[in-house]
């Protein structure tokens, strides 16, 4: 993969054509600087424009510091070789515009913890007002034993004391429940910021980063799992001949399709762009295959409604279906259902194929 070497290119110095009469300098021994000029190389050698977005997706490929980015630039670019402007946006959306959503979690959890002080500084008033009140009734015991003073004006301080600590008291019982129902609140706020943060915004399925924990933890626990990728067919024509709009109005009903189809424990997702994927806890791959052979026959038939409604179209998907293997690491199985996948399209489309190729009696469980 020429592209992709983390090193910068060599000839970075001759191509610096782009800022004419100011050759950027040689790179020297500093990481971030050799880093950078291999960013700046890699976007001239793929004819990309040297947007920030596209700098930040191929600075962070060079040093490695966007989890799992490298290996799915890798993945793009072994099925694909020329990089293209929408693969960046792709790349973009998929690794670093869920910023925000981290951000609104972090700020969610820093109000929650602004209110957790001010139920503790509550508390310690109310202990200290307890404290201040036992000490009145302690001097009055001594006074009382000690230089005679009027009973009456002692019991008047006394009764004006204890109106005032239940005054008190009862205030910081009134700002402790309204603290209790804001923490309440921001708990709610918390889980849908976290619910937000794994759910693609487009259809409601769960999103990438969603599904490679879910998908880390599913073999991490050694339990049987099928993965199946979906990819719709010729999906570039389907935007470029009814618009951008109708391409999401497909891939929403796609979403639809693979929810409805996903069993209990089953996890489906938006992989990225027009390609989805479901995690099946099972043991065979005659089980996954008929899976995907109901997706795929499901997608067939169905006609879609475009924007406006007076028309309808249909798409076809190709399917890759592999099982997981015992010790396998997610990427390995997700690079076999990709190479099946790529095995459907090339068979022609409209098709489910599978690694290993059929369910055979063999390929029946490996586990135990
Ligand atoms: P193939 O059968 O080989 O998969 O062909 P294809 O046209 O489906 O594949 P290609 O990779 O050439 O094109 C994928 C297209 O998916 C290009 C891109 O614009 C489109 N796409 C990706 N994300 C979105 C999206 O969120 N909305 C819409 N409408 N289109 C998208
Ligand atoms: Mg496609
Ligand atoms: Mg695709």
């Amino acid at each position: 993969m020429p592209s992709t070497a983390t090193a910068p290119a060599p000839a970075l110095a001759a191509t610096s054509g782009t800022s004419p009469g100011r050759p950027l300098p040689a790179p020297r021994k500093d990481p971030t600087l050799l880093h950078a000029h291999a960013a700046m190389a890699s976007m001239l050698e793929h004819g990309l424009a040297p947007s920030p977005a596209n700098y930040l997706v191929w600075f962070s490929f060079h040093s490695d510091s966007a989890p799992g980015l490298r290996a799915e630039v890798e993945r793009r670019l072994a099925a694909q070789p020329r990089v293209t402007q929408e693969m960046m946006e792709e790349l973009h959306l998929q690794f670093f515009t869920a910023d925000h959503e981290a951000l609104s979690l972090r700020e969610v959890a820093s109000r929650l913890e602004v209110a957790v002080h001010e139920a503790i500084g509550l508390v310690q008033d109310t202990r200290e007002d307890a404290l201040r009140y036992g000490g009145t009734l302690a001097q009055a015991s001594d006074r009382m034993g000690g230089e005679p003073e009027s009973l009456n004006a002692l019991l008047r301080r006394l009764a004006a004391e204890t109106l005032e600590v239940s005054r008190r008291s009862e205030a910081a019982a009134r700002n402790l429940a309204e603290t209790a129902r804001k923490t309440q609140e921001l708990r709610h706020e918390l889980a849908e910021a976290r619910r937000l943060a794994g759910t693609d915004p487009l259809t409601g399925l769960a999103n990438r980063r969603h599904f490679d924990q879910a998908l880390r933890e599913q073999l991490g626990e050694r339990r049987s799992t099928a993965l199946l990728m979906v990819d719709l067919d010729h999906f570039k024509a389907v935007n470029d001949t009814h618009g951008h709009p109708a391409g999401d109005q497909v891939l929403c009903r796609l979403a639809d399709i693979l929810a409805e189809a996903a069993p209990e424990g089953a996890v489906a997702a938006r992989f990225g762009g027009e390609e989805f994927s479901l995690m099946l806890p099972c043991a065979m791959l005659r089980e996954a295959m008929a899976v995907a052979e109901q997706i795929r026959g499901r997608i067939a038939q169905a006609a879609v409604q475009l924007p406006g409604g007076a028309q309808f179209i249909s798409v076809t998907a190709s399917l890759g279906v592999a099982m997981a293997q015992p010790g396998e690491r997610p990427a390995q199985l997700i690079a076999r259902a990709d190479a099946a996948l790529y095995e459907a399209k090339r068979g022609g489309r409209n098709r489910a194929c599978s690694d290993p190729p059929s369910p055979s009696p063999k390929a029946e469980s490996v586990w135990n």
